[in-house]
């Protein structure tokens, strides 16, 4: 086998390479989309909703009944005839107001009188409403809204200021006519702490959106106040806001929002659940990031082996080469397994067997004077020359440094001496030869023919020493065993 043949090793290492780490590629990365897929169906299906679950009944506990307290106080037959008596005895109703305030547990109690715009506070009147304020602008909002209630999140004037939840009732007569406005306020802050739970033990955002969208309670969004404000949660929106519950997910900042969206009908408010897929996905992510770093070790232990493995067979298979690289003449090695078979043959056959060995005279020489190149050229050709002497069925190899050996099937001595003759005759002509090194270029011929029983180590030694003998006599010229 020639060296050309042999598998060239980048291609096959770069092939390898390319195999591995398309295969390794191909399976993290589709293990992570399937780990991913899955990680967001559970927290769009289950985390989410599960957490909507548990803070609507957290806040059904905390809103629910003050609505009902309100609702009574509304109705309250004692509130509507104090007031349609003419609000004489304004202790009364403070007692009335801090008895439901201490009863219910409630953070304050109020009521405003239509007809004497008097704030009643469980302290006292506070104030009167006037429709040039714009924080008694919800009292007007009452006023003249259909439903029967609301309720709003407005800073507490009679509680410096705090955050507070307030259910606004109207109060009617008998004849249905507006008397004003009651209720009770609660503070934020028992909401605002299971928001705040929620989300330091979940990594989870919760906050309430009215039907405006405008945020009323929320832990994160930068401070914004309306969901319309909000980049990607904007297109959302009309959607949202019409279909009352539902799993969305929005972009924000090349960050993807999970987002369970719940319609609290007690309180007309939506409570929003989201959480961001990112945080959700670090562990996988880094699972990914640590299966690819595997999959490289891998890659690059798999091609080194690989290479070693390839460099060593291909060392194997180059010493294994049968062809000798400067003439293209079979090498010895080659030659040692042929000759004991050509020598076989012969034998059953009954036919003769010679060889012939020619060595270059004064080849030294041709070294020293011409260079170690044009050296290499003479051998060159003296190989072709030989060879188109030859016989198809003869073998030429080259022996050692400038040393041929040929064998001869069906060739006596005779035979095998005339043609070494005619060799050493030819070379001696060769112009080709003469023009590398001028009146040294002939060889020196031993010639023998193989005997009975004889080993192959004793026929080269008998032509060896014809040759040997032929030098002695002078140089160019055959000598036979
Ligand atoms: P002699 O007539 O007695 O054979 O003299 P010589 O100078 O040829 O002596 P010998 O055969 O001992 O020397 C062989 C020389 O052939 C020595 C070496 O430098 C040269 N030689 C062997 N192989 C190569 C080769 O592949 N290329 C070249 N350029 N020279 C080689
Ligand atoms: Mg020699
Ligand atoms: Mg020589």
């Amino acid at each position: 086998m020639s060296k050309s043949a042999l598998p060239r090793k980048r291609p096959v290492l770069l092939l390898v390479t390319l195999f591995l780490a398309l295969g390794f590629l191909g399976t993290s990365i589709v293990s992570y989309q399937v780990s991913r897929h899955a990680i967001r169906e559970s927290i769009l299906n289950q985390e989410l909703p599960l957490t909507s679950d548990n803070v609507y009944s957290e806040i059904l506990k905390d809103l629910v009944r003050p609505v009902f307290v309100a609702s009574m106080m509304a109705s309250d037959t004692f509130l509507r005839d104090w007031t349609l008596q003419g609000e004489h005895d304004q202790t009364q109703l403070t007692r009335y107001l801090s008895e439901v305030m201490s009863r219910y547990g409630a953070f304050t109690s109020f009521f405003v009188s239509a007809k004497t715009r008097r704030y009643y506070h469980p302290s006292g009147v506070i104030k009167l409403v006037n429709e040039l304020e714009q924080r008694d602008a919800w009292y007007y909002r009452v006023r003249s809204m259909p439903e029967p209630y609301e309720i709003n999140v407005d800073p507490d004037l009679a509680n410096r200021d705090l955050l507070t939840i307030f259910i606004n009732y109207k109060v009617l007569d008998y004849d249905d006519k507006f008397l004003g406005a009651v209720g009770v306020g609660l503070t934020v802050d028992a909401v605002r702490q299971a928001i705040t739970q929620y989300q330091a033990r979940f990594d989870r955002n919760i906050s309430f959106v009215d039907a405006q969208g405008r945020i009323l309670l929320s832990g994160q969004h930068g401070g914004e106040t309306n969901i319309h404000y909000i980049e990607g949660l904007r297109q959302l929106a009309p959607a949202v806001l019409s279909q009352k519950t539902g799993s969305y997910e929005y972009e924000q900042g090349g960050t993807t929002h999970l987002l369970n969206v719940r319609y609290i009908p007690e309180l007309k408010w939506f409570l929003f659940v989201e959480k961001s897929e990112d945080g959700a996905l670090e562990v996988i992510r880094r699972t990914l990031y640590i299966n690819l770093a595997v999959c490289l070790l891998v890659t690059i232990l798999v091609v080194f082996i690989t290479s070693m493995a390839l460099t060593r067979y291909q060392r194997r298979v180059e010493e294994m080469a049968t062809t000798d690289k400067l003439t293209g003449l079979l090498n010895r090695q080659t030659l040692d397994l042929l000759f004991q078979q050509s020598i076989n043959l012969s034998k059953r056959a009954g036919e003769p067997l010679s060889i012939i060995l020619a060595d270059l005279d004064h080849f030294k020489e041709v070294n020293d004077k011409m260079g170690h190149l044009v050296g290499d050229q003479a051998l060159k050709r003296t190989a072709t020359c030989l060879r188109q002497h030859l016989r198809a069925s003869d073998t030429v190899c080259r022996w050692g440094g400038e040393e041929f050996l040929m064998i001869l099937p069906n060739c006596d001595a005779a035979a095998a001496t005339a043609l070494a003759e005619k060799l050493r005759a030819a070379l001696e002509s060769d112009q080709e030869l003469r023009d590398f090194a001028p009146n040294c270029c002939t060889a020196s011929f031993g010639v023998a023919q193989h005997m009975a029983e004889e080993t192959v180590e004793s026929l080269v030694a008998r032509a060896d020493a014809a040759m040997y003998a032929a030098k002695q006599a002078g140089r160019n010229c055959v000598m036979t065993a």
